[in-house]
């Protein structure tokens, strides 16, 4: 092994060594995979699944029953009334954006508990100016920022007492903020805090990275709507693109005459030949999050045996499939990423440098040799080119090649 990846024995016996250490962490995460797997297979046996649900519509898609099929089993595994599960997402910010248009009207106000959300929403909200932003359209946003990464419970109540506010955006995974993540039990406890205040105000969780890492989504603990990208979690790497909205029936179907038209709805929208792919992806979907979690856990070790600041640490309770390594400096990030990229099925060949890529406020450099471009469930690493340079790592569709990807980049870590 080691001459074929050209790894030297030392670092595969550092690998080897944490590996060992962390086998209690492997262990629960089967546990969790377990039950999410068991979720997942009732979901298709309650649904009579068959193969007639992989044939796929063309044109304006009216009665497509393995469209169909697809959202009753996502509702089903999800505990959610309804839900959209759609090609037509072109992304997971386009899902996260069909929401929020579909939600707010002019003079309402959006208001974000969790901080500043994600990069790619400034200009979906109007935090950076966008002639198409809800703020053009008259909607207002308001944020509230985390203290020692959990809800500021009095700013909460403050601003809810005294002002409507039509709805409240979560977001779970950290995006690229140096803030944890947020754990469902957390979700849980504030959101019976806001609704005791408001029960009307709809609860919106970004629920990116965050599926199947614990045994229970924002939906089964009070959540009004949650959003996701299929070419994460929920796609098990099979999916070739798309995301979800779930949730309360009213507020899937306002969201799915946002995405198509008033009056058509759900009813619409061709598969083109992706159900069984999707169908496929969700029944992987628990594996491959289980394998991408372990691919996290030994990173965390083997990074901080090395010496640098990880977080989670190996042994924290994970919200998310993201490990961040920070690497304090450039030079560091940059060849930990390139050394990813040079252990990835696709590309492996090129080799990434830091670029300015639209959006974002700095460079940002960019490992992801995937067989779905852009995919995240799939072992990619990236990060900002400002200090502390911290490598943003998630996935990896097989424990067996996260191991040979960490063990790729540490080599070309401390090797040249
Ligand atoms: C990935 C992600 C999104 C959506 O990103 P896309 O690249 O548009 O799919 C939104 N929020 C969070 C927290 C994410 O991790």
């Amino acid at each position: 092994m080691n001459e074929m990846l050209n790894i030297d024995n030392n670092i595969i016996e550092l690998v080897n060594n944490c590996e060992k250490e962390i086998s209690a962490e492997f262990s629960k995460i089967d546990d969790i995979v377990m039950y999410n797997s068991t979720k997942v297979l009732n979901a298709f046996i309650n649904n009579r699944v068959s193969t007639e649900h992989f044939n796929g519509t063309t044109g304006y898609g009216y009665g497509d029953i393995g469209r169909e099929v697809i959202e009753k089993i996502y509702s089903e595994v999800l505990g959610a009334e309804s839900s959209l599960v759609r090609s037509q997402f072109i992304s997971g910010t386009h899902a996260l954006t069909v929401c929020l248009f579909a939600l707010l009207r002019p003079n309402d106000t959006l208001l974000s508990i969790t901080g500043k959300p994600y990069d790619t929403l400034d200009e979906v909200i109007g935090i950076k100016d966008n002639a198409s932003s809800l703020k053009s359209f008259g909607v207002n946003y308001e944020q509230i920022d985390l203290i020692n990464d959990d809800f500021d419970y009095d700013k909460i109540k403050e601003v809810l007492t005294s002002k409507k506010i039509k709805v409240i955006e979560i977001q779970r995974s950290k995006g690229y903020s140096t803030r944890k993540s947020i754990s469902i039990d957390l979700v849980e406890k504030v959101i019976k805090f806001i609704k005791e205040i408001d029960k009307d105000v709809i609860i919106m969780i970004d629920n990116c990275y965050c599926e199947f890492v614990s045994t229970k989504e924002p939906t089964e603990v009070g959540a009004d709507v949650i959003v996701g990208s299929l070419i994460k979690n929920l796609g098990g790497g099979i999916a070739p693109n798309g995301g979800y909205i779930a949730g309360r029936s009213d507020l899937v179907s306002l969201a799915s005459e946002r995405l198509t038209v008033p009056g058509e709805g759900a009813e619409v929208g061709p598969t083109l030949g992706i159900n069984k792919q999707l169908l496929q992806g969700l029944f992987m979907a628990p594996t491959v999050v289980g394998s991408a979690l372990k691919t996290a856990i030994l990173t965390s070790r083997v990074l901080e045996k090395l010496g640098y600041l990880v977080e989670p640490k190996y042994n924290e309770e994970r919200v998310d499939i993201v490990q961040n390594i920070i690497f304090n400096n450039e030079e560091d990030l940059v060849k930990y990423c390139q050394g990813i990229q040079a252990a990835s099925p696709i590309d492996s060949f090129a080799k990434p440098y830091p670029w300015e890529m639209p959006g974002y406020g700095d460079k940002v450099i960019m490992a992801a040799g995937t067989f779905t471009s852009g995919s995240s469930i799939e072992l990619s690493c990236d990060g900002p080119i400002r200090p502390p340079y911290i490598a943003y790592q998630q996935g990896s569709l097989t424990y067996e090649y996260g191991k040979l990807g960490v063990m790729k980049a540490v080599s070309n870590l401390v090797n040249d």
